[in-house]
């Protein structure tokens, strides 16, 4: 039997307690990257907490079905249905085919999901694979009376559902007071109004386009997502996630064209749980790329700092709250993170040894004492409670540091928090650290390390001193002493 798991809905603007609409399985679509230039530390910020929600499910003890898509057609520099395909001005930017620019930011995109331990969703569509079925669909919604042509192409009529923008608690009126008649966009009929298929502009061949029954042009950006999550989860499903900045369009027409799809269904709500991350902004403005200061995972690594910092810090914050980011928040975030990170590997490291207590063997227990246990039930309930990490983060804290919670415990305890976290902080130490960026960079841990054995051999200390060369090879680095005193160190 599943625990209760609260969740805010974007629709109710509430927290509900979660109801599957299987008890089986539990299906979540989330909104993925545009692969036309490197994901951001913002887009990660959405990637981690769609992450985290997916691990709170399965610790809730539910399967789960996830679907995230890639864009790689159709979202453009507007979110109005104007300026260019994204993609094609990737292409431009770096003299590469449209084709070649998906591929390259789209494995940039995993490299980088990888370094931040981010589970991968179960399917990974995109949405030039789905052509033929967003054409389908758009016939669908054509024969439900929902579209229109324009010389521009195939347009959604947002004043066709008497509800339309409730997911943003769009002031429609006020929208359509603002019309402006003067833009080549001026065929539409509603500002709200959106395109489902854009035809190709006149004398110009796109590197994508296809035909259609509309003539040849490329699928709008709304429509993918509803196709896609149609096809792999079906309508109704359970949970659909993205950023805020996609609920006033993006996740407002794609209920649209789902209810207009399903007008004749008994059932017209094709989602019921929609949850949006907040943003990560910089403390000194915003993050763009004419400003020259855009933040990815590749610069975190060539500053030395460890992506999984990144991770932490995200989690420091609500996934509702806006989040702060700058170089100081950070390096603050990783001291803490490998401080908590250092105690849980010390703990492991002398419950791995045969230990002795009165005179009798030391029994590894498997189960938690009564402190232990109220501790996890703490960190669990915080988790299913909207997914508080700060909340378990400080609780874990807290409990590793805890001079009556027995060292079994906190180690049990880290190793169920993680589960949902995502911090690698119980595993082994080479693996989780070797990605550091600059090869040659020697970790300050090890500097110090060799530091406290030169002492330890100058103190003739030798027991201690071939300890800590243990050590140091569990963090992946062989020391050899030289005949000349001197020791070289170097990556096993
Ligand atoms: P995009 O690649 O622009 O399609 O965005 C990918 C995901 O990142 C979407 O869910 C966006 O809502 C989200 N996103 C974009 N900017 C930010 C930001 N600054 N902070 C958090 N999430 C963001
Ligand atoms: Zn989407």
């Amino acid at each position: 039997m599943p625990k209760e798991l609260k969740l805010y809905n974007t629709l109710t603007r509430k927290k509900e307690v979660f109801k599957p609409i299987s008890e089986d399985i539990v299906k979540m679509y989330s909104c993925g990257p545009t692969v036309y230039s490197e994901a951001h530390i913002g887009n990660m910020r959405a990637a981690v907490f769609a992450d985290v929600l997916r691990r709170t499910i399965k610790m809730a003890g539910y399967n789960l079905k996830s679907v995230m898509n890639i864009t790689d057609v159709g979202h453009l520099t507007d979110d109005a249905d104007a300026g260019d395909d994204k993609m094609e001005v990737g292409a431009k930017r770096e003299q590469k085919s449209v084709w070649d620019i998906a591929k390259k930011y789209t494995d940039k995109y995993f490299e980088d999901t990888d370094k931040l331990n981010i589970i991968r969703p179960d399917i990974i569509c995109k949405a030039t694979d789905y052509i033929q079925q967003q054409i389908e669909y758009i016939k669908k919604l054509e024969e439900n009376g929902f579209t229109y042509k324009t010389s521009d192409g195939i347009y959604f009529d947002t004043s066709k559902l008497d509800d339309y923008g409730k997911l943003a608690k769009l002031d429609i009126e006020g929208l359509s007071a603002g019309i402006r008649v003067d833009d080549s966009l001026n065929e539409k009929k509603n500002k709200t109004d959106f395109a489902l298929w854009k035809f190709s502009p006149k004398n110009e061949k796109r590197q994508m386009e296809w035909d259609s029954p509309w003539g040849v042009g490329f699928p709008g950006w709304h429509i993918e997502c509803s196709v896609m999550s149609m096809t792999h989860l079906g309508f109704p499903f359970d949970i659909h996630t993205g950023g805020v900045d996609h609920i006033p369009v993006h996740h407002t027409n794609e209920i649209a064209q789902n209810e207009a799809y399903c007008c004749h269904c008994d059932d017209k709500q094709s989602v019921n749980y929609w949850l949006h991350n907040n943003h990560l902004q910089l403390v000194d403005g915003k993050m763009s790329k004419s400003l020259g200061n855009v933040i990815t995972v590749s610069t975190i690594e060539e500053k030395g700092i460890y992506p999984l910092a990144l991770r932490y810090l995200y989690l420091l914050s609500h996934y509702r709250a806006e989040m702060k980011f700058s170089w100081d928040i950070l390096k603050n975030a990783e001291k803490a993170y490998l401080r908590l990170e250092e105690k849980i590997y010390l703990l492991q490291k002398s419950l791995s040894k045969p230990q002795k207590v009165k005179g009798k063997r030391f029994q590894k227990k498997n189960h938690l004492s009564p402190i232990g246990q109220d501790i996890k039930k703490k960190i669990e309930n915080a988790l299913l409670d909207d997914m508080a990490t700060p909340v378990a983060i400080v609780l874990l804290r807290d409990a590793i540091d805890n001079k009556e919670l027995p060292d079994n415990d906190k180690v049990y305890i880290a190793k169920f928090a993680d589960s949902v976290l995502g911090l690698r902080l119980v595993e082994n130490r080479r693996q989780k650290f070797n990605k550091k960026k600059s090869d040659n960079e020697i970790p300050q841990e090890i500097i110090d390390l060799m530091e406290k054995r030169k002492e330890a051999k100058l103190a003739k200390d030798f027991a201690v001193a071939d300890a800590i060369r243990n050590e140091i090879r569990d963090s992946g680095y062989e020391i050899t002493d030289n005949p000349d005193g001197t020791y070289s160190l170097k990556k096993i």
